[in-house]
């Protein structure tokens, strides 16, 4: 039985392995700012990634953060699902279901969120709301630990009183707001616009300002617990070298501008790395040690996922066209098995995870449970 509760002396041990909330949610969040590390925040869109996501942070002795967009729910709730409102919001609650149901049997804390919600997903959040509203009467805990809001196209103020209208709704039952200031570029599931390749992606709209920081912390936080994906250059997707201009000084900015005008101890808000795919070493560490929690990625991921499947194909070519061996006249059911190439795509992207994991200083640090992989 792996369920068992940590066993160190620190305050934080109380987390119990399994999808956290409310205070367990805070405290993961702090032992990441406090300990200098972050953990990876995986897009998945399937049972079998979202596995896999479990499995790595299993292997790393990490905590990890699982996150679904509303077109990854669609994906999930099936493709013919009639009604792509409803397959919206059941296909994130079929996701979210899932993960309770297994990840405290594999010993890590998981924080379980939604991505980018635009004004146009607000119906999507309001649903899940409502989901995790049951799941709360029946359980005492909601079925998601936090939401994500982008309205980041939008004047500050309308994005802060939005952010703060459903801030009211989540915080009574222990559910966590992210919102994006600045904006991130690139295309993530239909949000935003590809870059076209001679294009970089080092315009002032995508680098916010720590007076905008300091604003939303000051009017959004005493409402509950907020996160803010500050944009510094951030791109959704991997470009060619160059492209990309990021400056993670605007994080050490702003985390000095509330902690001074707020009279904080140093970074005291939960910053999020987002388009964390293709990022360069040296300025993920830095955001980290400016107090970013979460490092969203998905690009990389489904290309590890894409390349696993691929050289699986590669190697039993045959096993794709005939049933049956056309020269030796053996069966190749074993070979083209849906879980024999999906576990290929899963074992890549469980490799890709691991670096993740290292970059981010999360090796080793669960605080639901004892670490079990130690590696370096
Ligand atoms: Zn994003």
């Amino acid at each position: 039985m792996l369920s068992s509760p940590a066993s160190s002396s620190s305050r934080l041990s109380a987390i119990q392995p399994g999808v956290v909330s409310g205070e367990e949610y805070r405290a993961l969040q702090q032992a990441c700012r406090a300990g200098g590390y972050a953990l990876p925040a995986v897009n998945v869109s399937s049972s079998t990634a979202a596995n896999a996501a479990l499995a790595a942070a299993r292997k790393n002795g990490s905590d990890i953060i699982i996150q679904i967009s509303a077109g990854g729910a669609c994906f999930y709730a099936g493709q013919s699902f009639p009604n792509e409102h409803q397959a919206q919001i059941l296909g994130a609650t079929a996701l979210a279901q899932h993960v309770h149901l297994l990840a405290q049997h594999y010993g890590v804390a998981v924080i379980l969120h939604t991505d980018h919600a635009n004004r146009s997903l607000l119906g999507w959040i309001d649903g899940l709301v409502e989901q995790s509203r049951r799941h709360h009467e029946q359980t005492g805990r909601p079925l998601f630990s936090s939401h994500m809001l982008d309205l980041s196209t939008e004047p500050v103020s309308d994005n802060i009183s939005t952010a703060a209208t459903l801030m009211k709704a989540l915080t009574p039952l222990g559910i966590g707001l992210e919102i994006e200031l600045g904006m991130t570029g690139g295309e993530e599931d239909g949000i935003g616009m590809e870059l076209h390749p001679h294009e970089t992606a080092c315009n002032p709209s995508l680098y916010t300002s720590p007076e905008d920081v300091l604003r939303a912390w000051k009017t959004l936080s005493p409402l509950g617990m907020l996160s803010i994906a500050a944009s510094f250059g951030n791109v959704h997707g991997v470009y060619k070298p160059g492209n990309v201009c990021l400056n993670p000084d605007i994080l050490r900015q702003s985390q000095t501008l509330v902690a001074q005008e707020l009279q904080t101890s140093p970074n005291p808000v939960p910053l999020v790395f987002h388009g964390g795919s293709g990022s360069e070493e040296h300025d993920i560490r830095k955001a980290v040690d400016y107090g970013v929690f979460k490092f969203n990625i998905d690009t990389d991921t489904q290309f590890a996922y894409a390349r696993g499947v691929a050289r699986y194909v590669e190697d039993h070519k045959t096993a794709f066209t005939h049933q049956v061996d056309p020269d030796t006249h053996r069966p190749l059911k074993k070979y083209y098995d849906i879980r024999r190439w999906m576990q290929a795509g899963e074992e890549s992207f469980i490799q890709r995870l691991d670096e993740t994991f290292r970059v981010l200083g999360a090796r080793g640090r669960s605080i639901a449970a004892p670490a079990r992989t130690t590696t370096p």
